[in-house]
Protein backbone atom coordinates (compact mmCIF):
# COMPACT_ATOMS: atom_id res chain seq x y z
CA UNK A 1 0.00 0.00 0.00
CA UNK A 2 1.31 3.57 -0.65
CA UNK A 3 -0.15 6.28 2.09
CA UNK A 4 -1.41 9.71 0.73
CA UNK A 5 -3.07 12.24 2.59
CA UNK A 6 -5.17 15.11 0.54
CA UNK A 7 -5.73 18.04 2.72
CA UNK A 8 -8.68 19.59 1.26
CA UNK A 9 -10.83 17.01 -0.36
CA UNK A 10 -14.59 18.34 0.22
CA UNK A 11 -14.71 19.25 -3.54
CA UNK A 12 -13.65 20.64 -6.99
CA UNK A 13 -9.65 19.52 -7.61
CA UNK A 14 -9.22 18.09 -3.70
CA UNK A 15 -12.01 15.74 -4.12
CA UNK A 16 -10.99 14.30 -7.68
CA UNK A 17 -7.53 13.96 -6.70
CA UNK A 18 -8.75 11.46 -4.35
CA UNK A 19 -10.89 9.49 -6.40
CA UNK A 20 -7.97 9.26 -9.07
CA UNK A 21 -5.70 7.59 -6.24
CA UNK A 22 -8.44 4.93 -5.14
CA UNK A 23 -8.72 3.87 -8.58
CA UNK A 24 -5.17 2.65 -7.84
CA UNK A 25 -5.71 -0.43 -5.48
CA UNK A 26 -2.71 -0.20 -4.15
CA UNK A 27 -3.08 2.82 -2.78
CA UNK A 28 -4.80 3.95 1.12
CA UNK A 29 -5.79 7.51 0.97
CA UNK A 30 -6.69 9.89 3.99
CA UNK A 31 -8.63 12.37 2.79
CA UNK A 32 -9.24 15.85 4.75
CA UNK A 33 -12.53 18.06 5.02
CA UNK A 34 -13.31 20.84 7.30
CA UNK A 35 -16.66 19.27 7.71
CA UNK A 36 -16.84 15.88 6.43
CA UNK A 37 -20.61 16.41 7.06
CA UNK A 38 -20.70 18.50 4.25
CA UNK A 39 -19.38 16.71 1.67
CA UNK A 40 -21.46 14.57 0.48
CA UNK A 41 -18.66 13.78 -2.88
CA UNK A 42 -16.20 12.46 -0.31
CA UNK A 43 -18.82 10.07 1.38
CA UNK A 44 -19.86 8.94 -2.17
CA UNK A 45 -16.34 7.33 -2.77
CA UNK A 46 -16.29 5.24 0.41
CA UNK A 47 -13.97 2.14 0.19
CA UNK A 48 -11.91 0.23 3.06
CA UNK A 49 -8.85 1.94 1.40
CA UNK A 50 -10.30 5.61 2.49
CA UNK A 51 -10.59 7.09 5.13
CA UNK A 52 -12.13 10.98 6.14
CA UNK A 53 -10.87 12.79 8.78
CA UNK A 54 -11.95 16.17 10.00
CA UNK A 55 -9.39 18.94 9.24
CA UNK A 56 -9.78 23.02 9.20
CA UNK A 57 -6.59 23.89 8.10
CA UNK A 58 -6.89 27.28 10.13
CA UNK A 59 -7.40 25.34 13.41
CA UNK A 60 -4.34 24.39 15.31
CA UNK A 61 -6.39 22.38 17.78
CA UNK A 62 -8.12 20.28 14.27
CA UNK A 63 -5.11 20.03 12.61
CA UNK A 64 -3.06 18.16 15.42
CA UNK A 65 -6.10 15.93 16.43
CA UNK A 66 -5.95 15.19 12.66
CA UNK A 67 -2.38 14.14 12.84
CA UNK A 68 -3.04 11.74 15.61
CA UNK A 69 -6.17 10.39 14.17
CA UNK A 70 -4.37 9.57 10.97
CA UNK A 71 -1.10 7.81 13.39
CA UNK A 72 -4.21 6.13 15.43
CA UNK A 73 -5.24 4.71 11.80
CA UNK A 74 -1.94 3.81 10.51
CA UNK A 75 0.06 0.31 11.23
CA UNK A 76 2.28 0.61 14.08
CA UNK A 77 5.01 2.32 13.12
CA UNK A 78 4.30 2.58 9.16
CA UNK A 79 4.18 6.41 8.41
CA UNK A 80 2.37 8.78 5.48
CA UNK A 81 4.04 8.05 1.71
CA UNK A 82 2.65 11.46 0.27
CA UNK A 83 1.26 14.95 1.54
CA UNK A 84 -0.73 16.78 -1.04
CA UNK A 85 -1.69 20.37 0.83
CA UNK A 86 -4.71 20.95 -1.55
CA UNK A 87 -6.82 23.35 0.32
CA UNK A 88 -6.77 27.32 -0.40
CA UNK A 89 -9.43 30.02 -0.60
CA UNK A 90 -9.48 32.87 -2.75
CA UNK A 91 -11.74 35.56 -0.79
CA UNK A 92 -11.56 38.81 -3.09
CA UNK A 93 -13.17 39.19 -6.48
CA UNK A 94 -10.29 38.44 -8.62
CA UNK A 95 -9.94 41.64 -10.37
CA UNK A 96 -9.28 43.76 -6.88
CA UNK A 97 -6.92 46.28 -7.32
CA UNK A 98 -4.57 46.02 -4.34
CA UNK A 99 -5.83 49.75 -3.55
CA UNK A 100 -8.93 48.09 -2.65
CA UNK A 101 -8.03 45.12 -1.00
CA UNK A 102 -9.27 44.57 2.44
CA UNK A 103 -6.99 43.93 4.78
CA UNK A 104 -8.80 41.71 7.53
CA UNK A 105 -9.78 39.94 4.00
CA UNK A 106 -5.91 39.31 3.08
CA UNK A 107 -5.08 38.31 6.34
CA UNK A 108 -7.68 35.05 6.34
CA UNK A 109 -6.55 34.19 2.68
CA UNK A 110 -2.68 34.42 4.18
CA UNK A 111 -4.12 32.38 7.07
CA UNK A 112 -4.80 29.48 5.12
CA UNK A 113 -2.97 29.80 1.89
CA UNK A 114 0.26 30.34 3.35
CA UNK A 115 0.47 29.84 6.94
CA UNK A 116 -1.77 26.83 7.31
CA UNK A 117 0.11 24.55 4.80
CA UNK A 118 3.47 25.37 7.41
CA UNK A 119 0.97 23.53 10.23
CA UNK A 120 -0.40 21.08 8.48
CA UNK A 121 3.17 19.73 7.07
CA UNK A 122 4.52 20.14 10.47
CA UNK A 123 1.59 18.33 12.27
CA UNK A 124 2.16 15.85 9.62
CA UNK A 125 6.26 15.39 9.30
CA UNK A 126 6.70 12.68 11.99
CA UNK A 127 4.36 10.41 9.52
CA UNK A 128 6.03 11.33 6.81
CA UNK A 129 9.06 10.43 8.11
CA UNK A 130 8.54 7.00 8.94
CA UNK A 131 8.88 4.09 6.32
CA UNK A 132 5.70 3.39 4.83
CA UNK A 133 3.67 0.04 5.36
CA UNK A 134 5.64 -2.96 5.17
CA UNK A 135 3.81 -4.23 2.04
CA UNK A 136 5.05 -0.84 -0.20
CA UNK A 137 7.88 -2.38 -1.12
CA UNK A 138 6.07 -4.82 -3.59
CA UNK A 139 3.86 -2.76 -5.60
CA UNK A 140 2.99 -3.49 -8.86
CA UNK A 141 6.21 -4.66 -10.99
CA UNK A 142 5.71 -2.52 -13.69
CA UNK A 143 6.23 0.34 -11.41
CA UNK A 144 9.65 2.37 -10.91
CA UNK A 145 9.64 0.97 -7.97
CA UNK A 146 12.93 3.58 -5.98
CA UNK A 147 10.83 6.34 -7.67
CA UNK A 148 7.50 5.42 -6.19
CA UNK A 149 9.17 5.07 -2.52
CA UNK A 150 10.15 8.07 -2.13
CA UNK A 151 8.27 10.25 0.26
CA UNK A 152 6.97 13.73 -1.26
CA UNK A 153 5.24 17.02 -0.11
CA UNK A 154 2.99 18.62 -2.95
CA UNK A 155 2.01 22.25 -2.14
CA UNK A 156 -0.93 22.74 -4.65
CA UNK A 157 -0.17 26.33 -5.36
CA UNK A 158 -0.93 28.37 -8.82
CA UNK A 159 0.52 30.31 -11.88
CA UNK A 160 -0.51 33.39 -9.91
CA UNK A 161 2.11 32.66 -7.68
CA UNK A 162 4.44 32.55 -10.02
CA UNK A 163 7.09 35.74 -9.43
CA UNK A 164 8.05 35.58 -13.43
CA UNK A 165 4.56 34.94 -14.44
CA UNK A 166 3.09 37.95 -12.58
CA UNK A 167 3.86 41.08 -15.19
CA UNK A 168 1.04 38.58 -17.85
CA UNK A 169 -1.47 38.64 -15.02
CA UNK A 170 -0.56 41.72 -13.30
CA UNK A 171 -4.14 42.48 -12.86
CA UNK A 172 -5.74 39.01 -11.88
CA UNK A 173 -5.93 37.43 -8.23
CA UNK A 174 -3.51 40.02 -6.19
CA UNK A 175 -3.76 39.27 -2.40
CA UNK A 176 -4.46 35.35 -3.39
CA UNK A 177 -0.87 35.07 -6.14
CA UNK A 178 0.99 37.09 -3.11
CA UNK A 179 -0.38 34.42 -0.91
CA UNK A 180 0.67 31.39 -3.43
CA UNK A 181 4.17 33.17 -4.17
CA UNK A 182 4.88 32.95 -0.50
CA UNK A 183 3.98 29.33 -0.26
CA UNK A 184 6.40 28.79 -3.06
CA UNK A 185 8.79 30.49 -0.64
CA UNK A 186 8.16 28.22 1.90
CA UNK A 187 8.29 25.01 -0.30
CA UNK A 188 11.46 25.83 -1.79
CA UNK A 189 13.55 26.92 1.44
CA UNK A 190 12.01 24.19 3.41
CA UNK A 191 11.94 21.40 0.65
CA UNK A 192 15.91 22.05 0.24
CA UNK A 193 16.60 20.87 3.89
CA UNK A 194 13.53 18.17 3.81
CA UNK A 195 15.67 17.13 0.40
CA UNK A 196 18.99 15.69 2.86
CA UNK A 197 16.26 13.63 4.32
CA UNK A 198 15.19 12.43 1.10
CA UNK A 199 11.83 13.79 1.16
CA UNK A 200 10.95 15.34 -2.18
CA UNK A 201 8.88 18.66 -2.11
CA UNK A 202 7.16 20.02 -5.35
CA UNK A 203 4.95 22.87 -5.54
CA UNK A 204 2.02 22.40 -8.39
CA UNK A 205 -0.32 24.45 -10.56
CA UNK A 206 -3.31 22.32 -11.22
CA UNK A 207 -4.12 24.19 -14.38
CA UNK A 208 -6.97 26.28 -15.07
CA UNK A 209 -10.09 24.01 -13.62
CA UNK A 210 -13.51 23.65 -13.65
CA UNK A 211 -14.10 24.03 -9.56
CA UNK A 212 -15.40 26.94 -7.42
CA UNK A 213 -12.29 28.78 -7.36
CA UNK A 214 -11.64 28.43 -11.65
CA UNK A 215 -14.86 29.57 -12.50
CA UNK A 216 -14.08 32.77 -10.71
CA UNK A 217 -12.16 34.12 -13.36
CA UNK A 218 -13.95 32.82 -16.48
CA UNK A 219 -14.72 36.80 -16.98
CA UNK A 220 -11.30 37.32 -17.01
CA UNK A 221 -10.06 34.80 -19.06
CA UNK A 222 -12.37 34.88 -21.69
CA UNK A 223 -11.02 38.24 -21.94
CA UNK A 224 -7.34 38.18 -21.79
CA UNK A 225 -6.60 34.51 -23.22
CA UNK A 226 -9.34 33.61 -25.41
CA UNK A 227 -8.02 30.58 -26.59
CA UNK A 228 -7.60 28.82 -23.42
CA UNK A 229 -10.08 26.14 -22.29
CA UNK A 230 -10.60 24.80 -18.84
CA UNK A 231 -9.76 21.40 -17.68
CA UNK A 232 -12.76 19.25 -15.41
CA UNK A 233 -11.26 18.64 -11.51
CA UNK A 234 -10.76 14.61 -12.83
CA UNK A 235 -8.40 15.82 -15.95
CA UNK A 236 -6.34 18.06 -13.87
CA UNK A 237 -6.37 15.16 -11.07
CA UNK A 238 -4.70 12.70 -13.11
CA UNK A 239 -2.42 14.55 -14.77
CA UNK A 240 -1.14 16.11 -11.42
CA UNK A 241 -0.75 12.88 -9.82
CA UNK A 242 1.72 11.67 -12.87
CA UNK A 243 3.41 14.65 -12.63
CA UNK A 244 3.60 13.55 -8.93
CA UNK A 245 4.39 9.92 -9.50
CA UNK A 246 7.02 10.56 -12.05
CA UNK A 247 8.96 13.35 -9.68
CA UNK A 248 12.20 12.35 -8.76
CA UNK A 249 14.22 12.96 -5.43
CA UNK A 250 16.64 14.87 -8.07
CA UNK A 251 13.34 17.06 -8.72
CA UNK A 252 12.78 18.44 -5.65
CA UNK A 253 12.05 21.51 -5.23
CA UNK A 254 10.43 22.11 -8.31
CA UNK A 255 7.34 24.08 -9.48
CA UNK A 256 5.73 21.93 -11.66
CA UNK A 257 2.27 22.32 -13.59
CA UNK A 258 -0.04 19.34 -14.55
CA UNK A 259 1.72 19.03 -17.67
CA UNK A 260 4.61 17.82 -15.91
CA UNK A 261 6.22 21.82 -17.15
CA UNK A 262 8.14 23.71 -15.21
CA UNK A 263 7.22 27.45 -14.11
CA UNK A 264 9.02 30.07 -12.91
CA UNK A 265 8.84 30.73 -9.35
P1 LIG B 1 -12.33 24.88 -4.50
O1 LIG B 1 -12.70 26.23 -4.02
O2 LIG B 1 -13.25 24.13 -5.39
O3 LIG B 1 -11.97 23.92 -3.26
C1 LIG B 1 -11.15 24.40 -2.23
C2 LIG B 1 -10.97 23.30 -1.22
O4 LIG B 1 -10.20 23.83 -0.12
C3 LIG B 1 -12.30 22.81 -0.64
O5 LIG B 1 -12.22 21.42 -0.40
C4 LIG B 1 -12.37 23.58 0.67
O6 LIG B 1 -13.17 22.98 1.68
C5 LIG B 1 -10.91 23.54 1.07
N1 LIG B 1 -10.64 24.51 2.13
C6 LIG B 1 -10.74 25.85 2.07
N2 LIG B 1 -10.48 26.37 3.29
C7 LIG B 1 -10.21 25.33 4.11
C8 LIG B 1 -9.90 25.22 5.48
N3 LIG B 1 -9.80 26.29 6.29
N4 LIG B 1 -9.67 23.98 6.01
C9 LIG B 1 -9.77 22.90 5.22
N5 LIG B 1 -10.10 22.93 3.92
C10 LIG B 1 -10.31 24.14 3.38
O7 LIG B 1 -10.91 25.09 -5.20
P2 LIG B 1 -10.14 24.21 -6.29
O8 LIG B 1 -10.48 22.78 -6.14
O9 LIG B 1 -10.27 24.88 -7.59
O10 LIG B 1 -8.63 24.46 -5.81
C11 LIG B 1 -7.80 23.46 -5.26
C12 LIG B 1 -6.38 23.98 -5.25
O11 LIG B 1 -5.99 24.29 -6.58
C13 LIG B 1 -6.17 25.26 -4.45
O12 LIG B 1 -4.93 25.21 -3.79
C14 LIG B 1 -6.17 26.34 -5.51
O13 LIG B 1 -5.45 27.47 -5.09
C15 LIG B 1 -5.49 25.62 -6.66
N6 LIG B 1 -5.75 26.16 -7.99
C16 LIG B 1 -6.97 26.04 -8.60
C17 LIG B 1 -7.17 26.51 -9.89
C18 LIG B 1 -8.46 26.36 -10.61
O14 LIG B 1 -8.55 26.79 -11.80
N7 LIG B 1 -9.50 25.78 -10.02
C19 LIG B 1 -6.09 27.18 -10.62
C20 LIG B 1 -4.84 27.25 -9.90
C21 LIG B 1 -4.71 26.75 -8.65
P3 LIG B 1 -14.70 23.46 1.99
O15 LIG B 1 -15.57 22.62 1.10
O16 LIG B 1 -14.87 23.14 3.43
O17 LIG B 1 -14.79 24.91 1.68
Amino acid sequence: MRTYLVVGASRGIGLALVAELLKDPTTFVFATARAPNRAPGLHALASPRLSILELDVTDGTSVERAASAAAALLPAGSGLDCLIHNAAISLHEPVTPFEQVDLAVFQEEFLTNTVAPLHVVRAFLPLLRLPPPPSSASSSPASDTSNRQATKIVFVSSELGSLGRAPMMADLGGTYSVCKAGLGMLARKWGTTLKEEGICTLILHPGWVDTGMGNSVNAWMSKHQPGRSKMSAAESAARCLRVIEDARIEDAVAFYAYDGSRLPW
